[in-house]
This record gives structure tokens, C-alpha cells and sequence, in this order.
């Protein structure tokens, strides 16, 4: 029996650990899962360099859970520890395994690295556990099963013991505040939310329920229902019936709780369709079809993988608001890290994979990464090249998914001048004879009538009047009704200087002046309805003008200048902000 006091280098693990309590308290499951998928990933390693000879039992891990006693055990099957090891990996805290690891197989390994990144590792099992303990037993001949114990997170003690298999074997016995993470549904909720593509099957069982032993499990053939099935009673006694009974009663093999390999990690030539459909649902729980997706694969500079879907949207319904799932080798990290994906993106639903991320370090320090802005703009490139090659090759499809696609785009462009620089000649908008065209292309056709104006409509009932007149004199104007649609403008002014928008009830263009009034005429309209208008407005010297229309049908119109009321509608959005 070995006592001692757990070397803490630096300035002690604990008050990290303390921290963590009040963040993610259910990320031990991640950190204990992985190792044990790192104890079979090294196991596997050395069995490919011929250093140990493949076992026959499939390698897997074992969450089990007691509400009754309070515990969880993680076990493994994989490469074990060595009492040296034990001493070296979990006593020395601060020592990182997987370095000496390298370090050791550094000549024979593989380029693919076995690295912790996730710093804390093993000892988060204190953020939920008042005791933890450890049976293990290293793949090598000869070694002794080592047993270690650690009450407070401070003292361990550690002597020989008896296991049979080899592997590693840890149990937390949960403090007070922890016990949900005994119970069946919390635990699996927890597995499937870190653990749903770790690389290892991972197999629950419910401590506490009886345990069936696939061997013993008894045939129970319900004789009177059968024989009571008067229609059908010949068949039933045949012997076809009889298998079929009992093929229903036979105990399904347990089914792993996670997928070990990912679809993202398929080449994206040997995936379906209806693979990445199937991938969506269960990932994103949206039974709605995405409208299309992109497969990311890539090696080098750097290793990334995913998949990112475009949802379809409702804008009425929905929110606009997607998830980006982060991954790193398959395991979890988190939804939405603005620092690795481009802020717009996360309107998609996708899953990134990325081994090579230094995820150990802060967040403020990841936005400062350069190896971390290169991802994010690679992810942005991508997306962009994915969208010109659709408008390019499949125009149709395009034209299929804009409404959907197009908030996305806008918003992409507003948030990323690069995206925008990339995107800005496939932008197409819905004309009045409800064409999709570019903004090149409405210039161009109307660049006799209106040169370098662009007209655009933002209610097509509340304009149908001005829509009419702009179609009885072959103007066009371009459908702009998202809330988006403003700031977009004011973007794209900046961004052409010759060209304005202008809303299509912002002014009486000479095309629509009827035949110029007699003076006299003129000037009793203007004086009556100076009258009328400084009495409705309360105002006085009011500058009336009177035109004539061309169009017969229409006997008035109101406009307002396009800068006053976007003037009027900031206001009112600065007002609004301030209530
Ligand atoms: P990291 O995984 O980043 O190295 P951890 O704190 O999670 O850090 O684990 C420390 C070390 O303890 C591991 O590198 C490994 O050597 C050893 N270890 C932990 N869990 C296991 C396990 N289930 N099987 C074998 N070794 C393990
Ligand atoms: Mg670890």
C-alpha cells in the first residue's frame, strides 16, 4: 500500500476545478469517456505497429450508473496502466501523458497525435465525486493490477489488485449535488451530448435493474394466444410461425448509444443523399430537409472535416438562428464558438471537426490565433465557392433556394466584407414581373429610363398603386421586403458609389407627368389644396406643387423623399430601442 499527497505543480489544480463547478458540471462524462477512448486509441496504435497482438473481443467502453449506491463506473478496454504509470500520469498531475507517450513512440508512430487537449482530463471527476477510484490493468505481461483511491482530490493511496481483464475500470461515488448524473436519462443525455461520435462504442447499464444474461433469457411463448388465434390457428402451430415467435422474443443485442464513425468523416463521394438527410435529422432533431449542405474535407494546411447544412427557414416562424456543432477527433466541445466559425454562419446547422484546434487555451486567446482566423476564413471561402458554383452551374436550384438563402447571404455579406466581395455578383432579386435578376442586370436594362437608380419595393400591396404605374410605363423595381433588406441597401450604396435606392414611392419621376396644366389650372389646384393640406397638417406655408399624372386611372399619389423617411424609420427603430 502506497500513500502520498498528489503533486500539484503550479498553483494548484483545484480552485481551475472549482471553477468549473459553475460552468459545464457534466463535461467529466466527456473527459472520462475520452480517455478511455484514448486508452483503446493507443492500444489500437500499438497493435498496428506490431507491439501487440489485436484482441479478439471488440474494443468498448461501459458507463454504468447505481442511483441506489450513487456511483458511475467508466470502463475500458484499452491499454491499461502499469502501477509506474498510475504514479506518473494520474499522481503527477501535472504531467501530461500523452506527451511522454509521443515521446516514447515518437520514431514508430503514426503522424495522427494522441493529445489531451482538454487539459484537466481525469481530475474533473472531483467536480462530482467526493471519492474516486481506479482498477487497472496494463496490456503489458507480467504487470500487476494497481487499485487506486483519492477521497479528497488531495490524498491518494494506491496498492496491488485482482483484476481479470485488461483495461481500466474508474468510479466516481458522487457528492450530494451530483447525484442526477446516477440516473439513466440524465446520464445518456449527457453521453449523447458530448459522446454521439466518439470513436469507441460506449454501452450503458442500469445497475440497479436486473441484469439479463443474453444466455439465459427464456423464450416465453404465449401458447394461448397463439392456439386463440382461431383464423390463423394452422399456421400458428406450423413451424415457420413458431421461429417467428421466438425470433420476437429473443433479446435484441445491446446497441452502442454513439456512432463511431460520423458521416463527416466519409469521403463525401461515398455518402448518399439520404445519408446526410438521415445525419441531419438525428443530429439536429429538424424533420424538416435541409436544402442542400456542404461537405468540408480537408487535410492540409490543416485537418478539418463537417458538414454544414442550410436549413430551410421560415422566416415568419423561425428564429434565424442555427448551431455549429465543434468537434475535435470526434469528441464534443461545444455548440457555436464564435471564435473558430464565422458569426454568420452559425444561422447553418452543421458539424466541424477540427483535430488540429489548441482548444486548451482560452477563448480570448483563440480570437487572437492565427492558425484560428485561417479556419474561420477557410470555412467562409468554402461556403461562398459553394454558392457561386450553385448560381453558376445550377442557376435554378439557386433561383429555388434564394428566398430561403438569401438572409443568410445578406447577412454574410454585412458581417464579412470578404464574404460580400465573393458574393456580391451572385446576389439575384425578384423583379416586378417576378424574375430573378442581378443588380448589373437591372442597371443595365434600365439605364435609359433611371441610370443608376434603383427602385425597390418593400409591401407589394401597400405599393400596388406605384407597382401599377411602374409597369404601365415599363419601369421595373426590385422586391425588398426583408428586414434585412435596409442595412443591405445602405451596404450596397457604399459599396457602388453610383448607385441609390430608391424606395418606389419616393418620388414622381417625369415619366409619370401627364401633359404640363394651363397656369390657370395649375394655380387653382395649388390653392386649394394648399389650403386643404396646411389645414389637415396644421401647418402654414406649405410648398404645394401641382403635377398631372399620366396615368388616368390613379387620381392622386403621395410620395416621400427617400432620405427623410429612412431618417423617419431610424428614429423610430432608435425610439423603439429606448422604450
Ligand atoms: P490527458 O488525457 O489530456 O492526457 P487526463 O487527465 O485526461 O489528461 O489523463 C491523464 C493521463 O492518465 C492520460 O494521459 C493517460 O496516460 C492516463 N489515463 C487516464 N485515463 C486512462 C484510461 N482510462 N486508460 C489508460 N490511461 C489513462
Ligand atoms: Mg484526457
Amino acid at each position: 500500500m502506497k500513500n502520498g499527497n498528489l503533486s500539484i505543480n503550479s498553483e494548484n489544480i483545484f480552485p481551475v476545478i472549482k471553477k468549473w463547478l459553475y460552468s459545464d458540471h457534466d463535461i467529466f462524462v466527456r473527459e472520462l469517456i475520452s480517455n478511455g477512448c484514448d486508452a483503446v486509441t493507443k492500444l489500437k496504435k500499438l497493435s498496428l505497429m506490431g507491439e501487440f497482438d489485436e484482441p479478439d473481443e471488440p474494443y468498448r467502453i461501459d458507463v454504468t450508473t447505481s442511483a441506489n449506491d450513487k456511483t458511475i463506473t467508466f470502463t475500458d478496454n484499452g491499454i491499461g496502466m502499469t502501477e509506474e504509470e498510475v504514479e506518473k500520469y494520474i499522481n503527477q498531475i501535472a504531467f501530461s501523458g500523452a506527451e511522454a507517450f509521443l515521446e516514447q513512440y515518437k520514431d514508430k508512430a503514426t503522424e495522427e497525435q494522441i493529445i489531451g487537449h482538454f487539459g484537466l482530463g481525469f481530475y474533473s471527476a472531483f467536480m462530482v465525486a467526493d471519492k474516486v477510484t481506479i482498477e487497472t490493468k496494463s496490456y503489458k505481461d507480467g504487470e500487476d493490477a494497481v487499485y487506486w483511491e483519492c477521497e479528497d482530490g488531495l490524498e491518494y493511496s494506491m496498492k496491488k489488485c485482482i483484476k481479470a481483464d485488461r483495461g481500466t475500470t474508474i468510479t466516481l461515488y458522487l457528492n450530494e449535488d451530483s447525484y442526477e448524473f446516477a440516473n439513466e436519462y440524465r446520464i445518456k443525455e449527457v453521453i449523447d451530448k458530448y459522446c454521439s461520435f466518439m470513436p469507441v462504442e460506449i454501452y450503458y447499464t442500469n445497475a440497479d435493474e436486473p441484469q439479463e444474461d443474453p444466455k439465459d433469457a427464456t423464450v416465453d411463448v404465449d401458447a394461448k394466444e397463439v392456439s386463440d388465434t382461431a383464423d390463423n390457428a394452422e399456421d400458428s402451430k406450423g413451424p415457420d410461425a413458431d421461429d417467428t415467435k421466438t425470433e420476437e422474443k429473443k433479446p435484441e443485442a445491446p446497441k452502442p448509444l454513439n456512432t463511431t464513425t460520423p458521416l463527416w468523416a466519409k469521403h463525401p463521394n461515398d455518402c448518399t443523399d439520404e445519408e446526410y438527410k438521415e445525419f441531419y435529422r438525428k443530429v439536429f432533431h429538424d424533420y424538416k430537409e435541409p436544402l442542400f449542405w456542404i461537405h468540408l474535407n480537408m487535410d492540409y494546411p490543416f485537418n478539418l472535416k463537417g458538414i454544414l447544412y442550410f436549413p430551410k427557414i421560415n422566416t415568419q416562424y423561425d428564429n434565424l438562428e442555427g448551431t455549429i456543432k465543434l468537434y475535435n477527433n470526434q469528441v464534443f466541445v461545444a455548440d457555436n464558438i464564435k471564435e473558430v466559425i464565422p458569426e454568420f454562419l452559425m444561422l447553418l446547422k452543421g458539424c466541424i471537426d477540427c483535430p488540429d484546434l489548441p482548444l486548451n487555451v482560452s477563448r480570448s486567446a483563440l480570437q487572437n490565433d492565427g492558425f484560428v482566423k485561417k479556419i474561420s476564413d477557410y470555412i467562409t471561402k468554402k461556403v461562398a465557392d459553394k454558392l457561386s458554383g450553385m448560381y453558376k452551374t445550377h442557376r435554378e436550384d439557386y433561383e429555388k433556394y434564394w428566398d430561403d438563402i438569401n438572409p443568410f447571404i445578406k447577412f454574410g455579406c454585412l458581417k464579412d466584407l470578404k464574404f460580400l466581395d465573393k458574393m456580391k455578383d451572385f446576389c439575384i432579386y425578384k423583379n416586378l414581373a417576378g424574375k430573378y435578376i442581378t443588380l448589373p442586370e437591372y442597371l443595365e436594362a434600365g439605364k435609359e429610363k433611371y441610370e443608376n437608380k434603383v427602385f425597390y419595393v418593400t409591401d407589394e400591396q401597400a405599393q400596388s398603386q406605384y407597382i401599377n404605374m411602374f409597369k404601365a410605363e415599363g419601369m421595373d423595381a426590385l422586391i425588398m421586403t426583408q428586414t434585412i433588406d435596409s442595412p443591405f441597401i445602405t451596404l450596397l450604396e457604399q459599396k457602388n458609389e453610383n448607385v441609390h435606392f430608391y424606395r418606389i414611392d419616393a418620388e414622381l419621376s417625369d415619366n409619370f407627368v401627364g401633359e404640363e396644366l394651363s397656369e390657370e389650372t395649375a394655380k387653382e389646384y395649388k390653392d386649394k389644396l394648399t389650403a386643404t393640406f396646411e389645414k389637415a397638417l396644421d401647418m402654414k406655408n406649405l410648398n404645394v406643387k401641382v403635377e398631372s399624372l399620366k396615368d388616368e386611372n390613379t387620381s392622386s399619389i403621395l410620395t416621400q423623399p427617400e432620405e427623410t423617411r429612412r431618417m423617419q424609420e431610424m428614429m423610430k427603430m432608435y425610439g423603439m430601442a429606448g422604450m
